[in-house]
């Protein structure tokens, strides 16, 4: 299975996102992740990147578009793979086209941005794995400790609110159309048996952790 996460940051892509890969044996591909990483190991991507990232604004096309394709060439993404974070516009959607990258679902997660905004003030994340928590939601079992390692948990720089308020702007302007690109691919397939165009969904995002993930494996199964 070969998926792709849609939705503004702050839905629980990359929350519901580590339950899909689990439940169907896929490999997790999340720019942001691999982005935060570079610019915590001061990479040479990593320090062109922390530029953009840490006023809210998308790292080049070409960087993020580079890393996607070195990554999905690996053998571990064979079974298939879920993306996270990638494609962000539709200059990116279409150089994956290009590079055969094949996308069986598209799945849209759904959040009004006053209860993104909300979220991502009491987001923490576990830089080292990923792991991600929400203060009020899905609370550490220790305060501001990562559950598995007992490392700490930290403020991701872009979800201050000032930056997420930023990074909702440019979901609006650059990744929403993508929408429509991926909902009309999809109505392609009613019209003809050939069509092998990725299914296209958009759920709610509001509630429970385990609804969310309920109504997603039900779109998937
Ligand atoms: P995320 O964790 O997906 O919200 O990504 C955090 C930040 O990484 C974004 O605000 C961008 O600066 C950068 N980023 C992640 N994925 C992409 C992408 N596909 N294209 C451009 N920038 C990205």
């Amino acid at each position: 299975m070969r998926l792709i996460l849609l939705g503004a940051p702050g839905v629980g892509k990359g929350t519901q996102a580590r339950f899909i890969a689990d439940k169907f044996h896929i490999l997790q591909l999340s720019t942001g992740n691999i982005l935060r990483l570079a610019v915590k190991y001061k990479t040479p991507l990593g320090i062109i990147a922390k530029r953009y990232m840490n006023l809210g604004k998308l790292v080049p096309d070409d960087l993020v578009i580079n890393i996607v394709k070195e990554q999905i060439s690996r053998p571990g993404y064979k079974n298939g793979y879920l993306l996270d974070g990638f494609p962000r516009n539709i200059t990116q959607a279409k150089a994956m086209n290009s590079a055969g990258i094949i996308i069986d679902y598209v799945l849209e997660i759904n959040v009004p941005f006053d209860e993104i905004i909300n979220r991502t003030s009491n987001r923490r994340i576990h830089y080292p794995s990923g792991r991600i928590y929400n203060l009020h939601y899905n609370p550490p079992k220790n305060e501001n400790l990562d559950d598995i390692t007992g490392e700490p948990l930290i403020q991701r720089e872009d979800d201050l609110k000032e930056t997420v308020l930023k990074r909702l702007n440019i979901y609006d302007e650059q990744t929403k159309p993508l929408i429509d690109y991926y909902k009309s691919l999809s109505k392609l397939n009613l019209n003809s048996k050939e069509n092998n165009y990725p299914k296209y969904k958009s759920i709610s995002g509001l509630g429970a952790i385990k609804d969310i993930q309920l109504r997603i494996f039900d779109f998937l199964k």
